[in-house]
Order: C-alpha cells, then sequence, then structure tokens
C-alpha cells in the first residue's frame, strides 16, 4: 500500500498548500484616519483676508483604523479655514490667535472612547481564543483517559511531520491504535488526511498505554483529539 511515499507526501504537501492559500485571501485592511471632534468660530479677524469671524478652527482626532473600526487613538491636532478667503492652514502654521482657540477645544474635548473599539474587539477575541484553548485542553484530557474506538489523535512526530492515530479497541490500560500511512508537514493538512477515510490507516495495530497517551498529550505529541 505505501509502496510510494514520497509521491504521497508530495501529493499531501500540495494540498496544504492550497489550504493555506485559501486562508491567505484574507487581508488586512488598516491605517491612518482622522475625525472631526469639534469645531469653534474665531471671533477675531482672519489673519489673511481681514474679514471678521470668518474663520473655522475644529480638532481633529488622528486615530488607526483596523478594517475602518478606529483601533487606538494617536493624538489630536487642529485646521482651520476661512470661509471667506478660503485659505486652510495646518495647526503648525497657524497664528497664536488661532492656536488660542484651539488649545481651549483640545483641553475642552476628551479622546472619545469608540477610539479604542476594534483594540476592544481584539482583546475580546484574543480572550476567546484563550478560553477556548483551555476548554479544549480540558475536554481532550478527559478523552484521553477514557478513549473510545472510532478516536482520532492529531499526531506531531519527532520529524515535523502530522498524522493521524485512530483508535481500533481498548483493552484494559492498553489502547491500541492504527496509524494513518499519509503525513502532511503542515497542521492544516490534517483535515485533508481525515478525509481520506478508514482505508489510509494501517491494517495492524500499535499498543500503546494510557498513560503514555496520556503522556503525549502532555509533550504536545498529541496536539488534538477527535470524537464523532
Ligand atoms: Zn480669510
Amino acid at each position: 500500500m505505501a509502496a510510494n511515499v514520497p509521491l504521497i507526501k508530495k501529493l499531501c504537501t500540495l494540498q496544504t498548500r492550497l489550504t493555506l492559500n485559501q486562508h491567505q485571501t484574507v487581508m488586512l485592511v488598516y491605517g491612518r484616519k482622522a475625525k472631526l471632534l469639534a469645531a469653534e468660530t474665531y471671533t477675531g479677524k482672519c489673519t489673511n483676508c481681514g474679514m471678521l469671524a470668518t474663520v473655522q478652527i475644529s480638532l481633529v482626532q488622528k486615530y488607526l483604523h483596523v478594517f475602518w473600526l478606529p483601533f487606538v487613538p494617536i493624538g489630536k491636532t487642529g485646521v482651520s479655514k476661512c470661509s471667506n478667503c478660503k485659505q486652510v492652514l495646518k495647526l503648525k502654521e497657524m497664528p497664536v490667535a488661532y492656536t488660542d482657540v484651539y488649545d481651549v477645544l483640545k483641553q475642552q474635548v476628551k479622546t472619545p472612547l469608540y477610539m479604542y473599539s476594534g483594540a476592544v474587539v481584539l482583546a475580546i477575541i484574543i480572550s476567546a481564543a484563550v478560553y477556548e484553548d483551555i476548554q479544549n485542553g480540558k475536554k481532550n484530557t478527559l478523552l484521553i483517559t477514557a478513549p473510545q474506538k472510532g478516536d482520532v489523535f492529531e499526531i506531531k512526530t519527532e520529524e515535523g511531520q502530522y498524522t493521524l492515530y485512530k483508535v481500533d479497541g481498548i483493552h484494559g490500560d492498553t489502547v491500541f491504535v492504527r496509524q494513518n500511512q499519509y503525513e502532511t508537514d503542515k497542521e492544516s493538512g490534517l483535515s485533508g488526511l481525515k478525509q481520506k477515510g478508514d482505508t489510509a490507516y494501517t491494517r495492524e495495530t500499535m499498543e500503546l498505554l494510557k498513560q503514555t497517551l496520556k503522556k503525549m498529550l502532555d509533550d504536545g505529541e498529541i496536539i488534538d483529539v477527535d470524537r464523532q
């Protein structure tokens, strides 16, 4: 059956790569954006055209966005615009009379909390992932200490390859497993191995003690346990 192992390995690797490419189509969209927080009309004369009360001074919040969701604020800035002469000035270019108005605005207006929305979402996702990982670890410990026929163990070999063991029977503390004849070089390739069905496993069984299985789980040789 395992006559052409190198070819089989190549095919598995190819499949793994294709699976990975599907995942890679998800791109991270991020960048800088700015939002107008507040604006105030300067009651004095425009320093460019001399018109009274035509200059509006705006307070702008700069932030980093991830998928257009405000992730973290990265400081404030200001901009002035005269409605008469259309002169636009950045904060650095403003005369002191304008920056005084800006400074008051900046003191009055706090950074909105939603500027941290993305960071909060990320923290929740990470917490959920960590929680799920802990739950999965507990589940695996339960399953491995009481194995059942048909259980599938995801194995990481000493060579850094991935394969599967299937429980064929249990007798006392001894667990009989059949080894999958295929290996893959990426963990994501294991789903492909599972699809190959029962015939992909060796006929002859290997004996493992329950305590050995527990140790393999603790050592990370068994990375997951599947029970139908
Ligand atoms: Zn003007």
